[in-house]
């Protein structure tokens, strides 16, 4: 047997269920907030994200599946999605062709990490992005949707994190900061860290090396070296989600894995995933769309783990067994005619099932049962000859004959 290969998974019935209706929650939110749906392929010039996810981050140095394809060229099969959303609005012009410029996918994302609860190699993420608006209300907006995702989903005891990286004008006097407080320190932490300091030192704020934590602990804030209009926008999108009545808390480590992010950076947390705690994770990006090309434009957005979601989804989620008909044929006659109900009942848009290798009225109900069908349908010799058919009713037993004529509506009143 070829089995599925190490950090990607089989999505099976009974918890496919559980991923629709985190899908279809998600679709139905970004649209109520006017988001609109982009596609972007799975595979993208590994250029793109060595740019757009960065050169410093763990993806870019060790996680990405890239290779040469047949004509020479590297791709990548992409980590994440914002570097394509970005690529996608610059290269069709998106803000001259769209009312706004707010967007969500979903799909899979690859990444080599090391494979564990909540961790995988195939992933899914939904991904809202927004491109052009400066004001903080968009970055409260983008919160607040993420917030009525967990919401939604009915998600418990979730918590948000909030914190803000700064710009370009103050991010260099906080990185000085960091070196300096790091000083004689640095040395003593990790390999990673000490090619983080040369490369990008708030990247040490990631690190997960229980040594190096005291060390980290005594570095400085990035809130404390925001320049005006950065201590400005931040001050603003709290004031937003108080007045939203989200509840936030400011963490100081919260800097992401990735290099984009400015101002704006935050995470909501889940209960009981373990070590890889975080549902979803997101900010601004406010140079991300010109260093890939494109024009000078803001951009926010957030990535939510989908795998991550269906496991936080409480036990009460589980979506309802959808109200289906079987149809129960009794001898050869009575099968001919009961594959032509079974059709005409699909046709009018009920969801009706039948067995076809057992044969016996005994084996056939109990099919039905553990369809949990609502409703059985028996066809046989007797009702023909009386242009009848027989309903049971399956949560008690009831029976009752029904005109063939009538049998579609009659049923599709006891499904709906
Ligand atoms: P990131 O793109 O790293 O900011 O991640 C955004 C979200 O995607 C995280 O909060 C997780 O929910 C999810 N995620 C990231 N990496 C993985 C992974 N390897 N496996 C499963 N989910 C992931």
């Amino acid at each position: 047997m070829i089995a599925a290969i190490r950090g990607t998974h089989d999505i099976l019935p009974g918890e496919v269920e559980k991923w629709q209706l985190v899908e279809e929650t998600a679709r139905q939110l970004c649209a109520r907030y006017g988001y609109l749906e982009l596609r972007t392929p799975i595979i993208e010039h590994e250029e793109l994200f060595a740019k757009g996810t960065g050169e410093s981050t763990d993806i870019v140095q060790k996680e990405m599946y890239s290779f040469t394809d047949k004509g020479g060229e590297r791709v990548t099969m992409r980590p994440e999605a914002t570097p394509s959303m970005v690529r996608a609005f610059v290269e069709h012009n998106l803000e001259q062709t769209l009312p706004a410029a707010k967007l969500f996918a979903m799909g899979p994302m690859f990444r080599y990490e090391r494979p564990q609860k909540g961790r995988y190699r195939q992933f899914h993420q939904l991904d809202v992005e927004v491109f052009g608006v400066n004001d903080p209300a968009i970055d409260a907006e983008v919160i607040d949707l993420a917030w009525m995702l967990i919401a939604a989903l009915g998600i418990e005891r979730a918590e948000l994190v909030v914190n803000s990286v700064g710009c370009a004008q103050c991010r260099p006097a906080f990185q000085e900061a960091l070196l300096k407080a790091l000083g004689d320190d640095l040395p003593r932490l990790c390999e990673d860290c000490q090619r983080r300091a040369r490369t990008n030192p708030l990247r040490i704020y990631d690190c997960k090396v229980e040594a190096d934590q005291p060390i980290i602990d005594r570095l400085p804030h990035s809130i404390d070296y925001l320049c005006e209009p950065c201590a400005t926008h931040f001050r603003d999108v709290r004031a937003h989600l108080d007045a939203f009545g989200i509840p936030w808390s400011l963490s100081h480590r919260l800097v992401r894995g990735l290099d984009y992010y400015t101002r704006t950076t935050f995470e909501i947390l889940g209960q009981a995933l373990g070590a890889q705690n975080a549902l979803l994770g997101g900010g601004r990006y406010d140079g991300l769309v010109k260093d890939l090309g494109g024009p000078d434009r803001p951009g926010i957005g957030f990535a939510a783990g989908l795998e991550r979601l269906v496991l936080a989804l409480p036990a009460s989620a589980a979506p309802a067994v959808p109200a289906r008909a079987f149809v129960v044929a009794i001898g050869d006659d009575g099968r001919r005619e009961a594959l032509v109900l079974l059709r005409e009942l699909r046709a009018a848009g009920l969801a009706a099932q039948m067995e076809f290798e057992a044969k016996g009225v005994r084996a056939q109900m109990k099919r039905a049962d553990r369809l949990q069908a609502r409703v059985a349908l028996i066809v046989g010799g007797d009702e023909l000859a009386r242009g009848e058919v027989t309903l049971r009713t399956m949560a008690n037993g009831d029976q009752r004959s029904a005109p063939r004529a009538d049998i579609v509506e009659i049923v599709r009143g006891l499904l709906t």
